[in-house]
């Protein structure tokens, strides 16, 4: 059967006509491509630094700076950092210190405590070492004060409050070739040494904020999601935003941010303005408690065995039973229902027009749901998204919609082309002024941007090579972990890895990556590790490979940061190049490679006292 009967076939029976959806998706696509790109964004810092400051502490901690040695520095302290920690601990590596931002362990879940905040994973799941810590989490879904209340555990459990430096901001790092040690200057003139460097910055971590004209001249209260200002509109991670009823608050951005809070400022704002450029998707949420039963049920070994068959499932592969069941792995059930049907397979083309037409219908699902939520024609339309699911990341939430029923709500849609200006007392789009008390920027997070910009801190690898330099035109790193030049150190979160939705999944495969290659380097009295030129160079091809495989995906997709805003597989960013073969098949290179032992494509060099 050619794709285009099959295609045909499928048409009739669903109800939808996949061409004209196609071309939907191409005409919203195109009205918001645009040339600049992570450009349009504006970095905070210098006048804009301000929406970086941590509103959860008092201004002013100075502390004594400290001159002292560590096996191994870990920056930063939310799952990733908290995750090497835990395993460096289990290998034996009793001298770790962790250095973060922060005034506690958490990262994100310190960060973001905007009201709503939640974890669209599965909490069973997403909250790393359940069963090393015996705690199994209140519900399916898990707000953020259970997950930051998790990151601590992690830090009292395995020990890792015990030389953590919190409220520390790293300044600078360079590698002195003569100690073979990194050098580490912070915020708060400390001079520290560390003979291995584990970077855990995590994907999300600086706040970025639109490029619109006029930004700076808003004179009314603003502020970034991350760092909400509970001061002023009072409440807490429950809601309760009493401070804002008499105010005219709005909101920029529709992501998965805005899409939890935006129903706790309908409920409590005189006037919302939503100004939306492009839609989510919204799909159920339906939370429950957790059954204490199935508790019982439990066997040893169940935890990673349930994020297996997640990951197995959401990177196209067969499990008998989905053990998760939600939205994510509900596109994995859509095509198992054509399989079923025995319309499933063929040529690669005839499989991929299946699993564009399981996409579609996934997508007119969720633009059913608009309808059934959202009862004003014209916003109902505004709110439904014209694109494949996972071109931006799917959101689940069952308050978001029917917050547009509300009459102090207003969705302001900009029809792809974003907020037109700011002024002192207003958002400007298309010449009409909505005149604002409060404007709060659910504009998202650094992406596509320099490592080093997004770290904070500039890295001097040997001979003063600057990893900005170095990862400019291209990132180049040995299993997305080690890069030539940057001895003994270790970059987590993603870059040139298996990228999974459940980030902790690939946290704690990196980290236990970490921890042996740290082990093995330890017993042989390495001096250095170092990734070699050739190793690097190899993993760098398969990159490129297998981006090239997922490129055309990308390519047509609406823009945001899985595409690198319209321009996939370009620049030194997080999405700048990833393993296209799949999580999956990532974490079995990683395994297989520490499976054979000989730390193949390393180069170690022991010096016996070192
Ligand atoms: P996003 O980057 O996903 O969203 C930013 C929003 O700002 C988009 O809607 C974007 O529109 C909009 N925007 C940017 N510039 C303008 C402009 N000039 N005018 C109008 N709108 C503009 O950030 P989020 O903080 O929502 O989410 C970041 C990530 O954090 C998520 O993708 C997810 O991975 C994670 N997260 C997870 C959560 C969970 O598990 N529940 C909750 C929250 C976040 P456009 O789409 O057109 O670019």
């Amino acid at each position: 059967m050619s794709v285009d009967s099959v295609t045909r076939s499928q048409s009739a029976k669903l109800g939808f006509d996949p061409d004209a959806l196609r071309e939907k998706y191409r005409q919203e696509r195109d009205k918001r491509i645009r040339t600049d790109g992570n450009d349009q964004y504006l970095e905070a810092a210098g006048d804009f630094g301000r929406y970086l400051d941590d509103p959860y502490v008092k201004p002013g901690f100075t502390r004594e700076a400290l001159s002292e040695e560590v096996e191994v520095a870990i920056i930063g302290g939310g799952f990733s950092g908290l995750l090497a920690g835990a395993r460096l601990r289990e290998a034996g590596v009793d001298s770790v210190r962790v250095i973060e931002t922060g005034s506690d362990f958490g990262g994100t879940w310190y960060w973001n405590r905007y009201p709503g905040a939640q974890c669209d994973i599965e909490s069973y799941i997403y909250l790393p070492l359940l069963e090393e810590l015996d705690y199994i989490p209140q519900e399916k879904y898990a707000y953020r004060p259970e997950i930051q209340a998790h990151s601590q555990a992690i830090g009292r459990h395995y020990d890792l409050y015990r030389n953590a430096l919190f409220q520390t901001q790293m300044t600078e790092m360079h590698w002195d070739e003569a100690a073979a040690r990194w050098i580490l200057s912070t915020n708060h003139g400390d001079r520290l040494r560390a003979r291995f460097v584990c970077m855990a910055i995590g994907p999300l971590s600086r706040p970025k904020l639109p490029g619109i004209p006029g930004l700076a001249s808003f004179a009314g209260n603003s502020f970034h999601t991350s760092r909400w200002d509970y001061a002023y509109t009072g409440g807490d991670a429950d809601g309760n935003l009493t401070g804002l009823r008499d105010k005219r608050v709005g909101v920029i951005g529709t992501g998965a941010t805005a899409v939890q809070c935006t129903p706790h400022l309908g409920e409590a704002a005189q006037h919302l303005y939503v100004f939306q450029r492009t839609p989510s998707s919204i799909d159920e949420r339906g939370n429950r408690p957790t059954d204490p039963e199935w508790v019982k049920s439990l066997k040893p070994g169940w935890q990673q065995h349930r994020i297996d068959n997640f990951s197995i499932l959401v990177s196209g592969g067969f499990q008998e039973v989905d053990l998760v069941g939600d939205g994510w792995t509900d596109i994995i059930r859509n095509l198992s229902g054509l399989a079923a049907s025995g319309e499933l397979g063929g040529s690669p083309e005839e499989l991929a027009a299946q699993v564009e037409l399981a996409d579609f219908r996934k997508m007119e699902q969720i633009r059913a749901r608009v309808d059934a939520l959202v009862s004003d024609p014209t916003t109902a339309e505004a709110l439904k998204p014209y694109y494949r699911q996972f071109c931006k990341r799917p959101c689940f939430h069952d308050d978001y919609l029917p917050t547009f029923e509300r009459a102090n709500v207003t969705l302001v849609d900009t029809q792809g082309k974003g907020v037109e200006r700011i002024t002192e007392n207003a958002v400007v789009v298309d010449g009409k002024a909505y005149q604002l008390d409060c404007l709060i920027y659910a504009t998202g997070f650094e992406v596509g941007t320099d490592y080093t910009r997004r770290a904070g801190c500039e890295i001097f690898g040997r001979d003063g090579l600057s990893l900005h330099s170095k990862w400019a035109d291209q990132v180049s790193t040995f299993h997305g972990l080690l890069s030539r030049g940057f001895p003994n150190c270790f970059f987590m979160g993603g870059i040139q890895s298996g990228i999974t939705p459940n980030f902790t999944e690939l946290y704690n495969e990196q980290s236990q990556h970490i921890a042996y290659i740290v082990a093995q380097g330890l017993a042989r009295e390495a001096r250095t590790i170092e990734t070699s030129q050739e190793a690097e160079a190899d993993w760098v091809r398969t990159i490129q490979a297998s981006t090239f495989a997922t490129g055309n995906f990308q390519s047509d997709c609406t823009p945001g940061y899985y595409n690198n805003e319209g321009k996939p597989g370009e620049g030194p960013g997080w999405f700048g190049g990833n393993f296209g073969g799949g999580a999956q098949d990532f974490f079995k290179i990683l395994r297989e490679w520490r499976a054979k032992g000989d730390l193949e494509g390393l180069e170690v060099v022991s010096s016996p006292g070192y």
